[in-house]
């Protein structure tokens, strides 16, 4: 079978395709809170397009796929696109991130479409603190979380970005939710994407901090977890519960990265903190037969970057994250 390997013998075996860069949110690390400079209609990948891009990917290796955003569920009809994505010849594994404010409308639909694992952003367990983050209401998400498990997803990835000052006070509560709910926790540190993520980063926290204070209050072991993503996992003894560090400032994990990522309007970013990529809508539009859009694939994989320069350069990536799909 044909596998895309990079410049740096990195196999390229998932892709997250981020279906909008609309959000019905607006986390301050994320995207400015006035943003509305979104891409119009016409220039979407139709779930057509997607399609084609992904049975390429698939042909190639692809084995994972992740539905991004923005905030997928803002895009119309996404279980169709689910379904089309997860019957894929190769597709093992169709994962989902959310905000999760539509996720009790569309639980059902979406795992019955093929999706099996989710990742659920959730900051703050006080209403509070969680509408001064990301704009919203707590209880839609946690009304959605609740949704989701009742729809079988499995696991259920709660993903907190941990800001100084902001929500780092919440740590524990937040263990204890998790193992009240039996839902996996990652930790995230904040990335320089953006001019919105750069300004969040002045509640910068290393996470190796936040382990340390975690092992004060509950025995970790090492853990592991499905799903080949870059986060580092403790297991807390005595429950099933894992915890995950991801530490792209503190300890990056370029060397193992797996993973390129295809935006709204089709273009293909070989790296989240560097701007190489390769543009495939205009030349799906052209025309182009299915071994020239492979070929196009294999030509993008070569341009992926060694490392992102997050710490060396924060200035350098424009793009916000909804943009690229996180
Ligand atoms: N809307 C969905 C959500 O919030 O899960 C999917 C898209 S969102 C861009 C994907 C992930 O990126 C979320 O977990 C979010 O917290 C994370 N993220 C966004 N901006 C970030 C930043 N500047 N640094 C670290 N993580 C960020
Ligand atoms: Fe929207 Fe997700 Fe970005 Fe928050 S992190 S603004 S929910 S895309």
């Amino acid at each position: 079978m044909a596998k895309l390997i990079d410049s740096f013998g990195r196999s390229i075996d998932y892709v997250r395709v981020s279906v909008t860069d609309r959000c019905d949110l607006r986390c301050g690390y994320c995207m400015p809170k006035q943003f509305h400079d979104f891409h119009e209609p016409e220039e979407w990948l139709t779930f057509e397009e997607i399609e084609r891009v992904m049975a390429a990917f698939a042909r190639l290796g692809t084995r994972r796929i992740r539905l991004t955003g923005g905030e997928p569920l803002v895009r119309k009809d996404l279980p169709q696109l689910a379904q089309r994505l997860s019957a894929l010849p190769g597709i093992e594994d169709l994962s989902l991130s959310t905000n999760a404010t539509r996720m009790d409308k569309h639980a059902a639909d979406l795992h019955a479409a093929g999706i099996s694992r989710l990742n659920i952003s959730l900051d703050s367990l006080h209403a509070d603190t969680f509408k001064q983050i990301t704009g919203g209401k707590l209880e839609k998400v946690l009304n959605g979380i609740m949704a989701a498990k009742a729809a079988g997803f499995r696991p259920i990835k709660i993903n907190m970005v941990l800001m100084k000052g902001v929500n780092d006070h919440e740590v524990e509560d937040m263990v204890n939710f998790c193992i009240q709910h039996s839902l996996t926790l990652r930790f995230i540190e904040t990335m320089p994407v953006g001019d919105s993520g750069r300004a969040a980063t002045e509640h910068y926290i290393d996470l190796g901090d936040i382990r340390k204070k975690l092992e004060q209050r509950f025995e970790l072991i090492p853990g592991v977890m499905p799903g080949g993503g870059p986060a580092r996992y403790l297991k807390v003894a005595g429950t099933n519960i894992n915890i995950g560090f991801i530490t792209p400032i503190s300890q990056h994990f370029c060397a193992t990265c797996n993973r390129v990522r295809l935006s709204v309007d089709g273009t293909l970013y070989t790296c989240l903190g560097q701007e190489h990529h390769m543009a495939l809508r205009p030349l799906l539009r052209a025309g182009i037969d299915d071994k020239e859009l492979e070929l196009a694939i294999i030509n993008a994989i070569h341009l992926k970057p060694e490392r992102h320069e997050f710490k060396e350069k924060p200035e350098q990536i424009l793009r916000f994250m909804s943009y690229t799909g996180g």
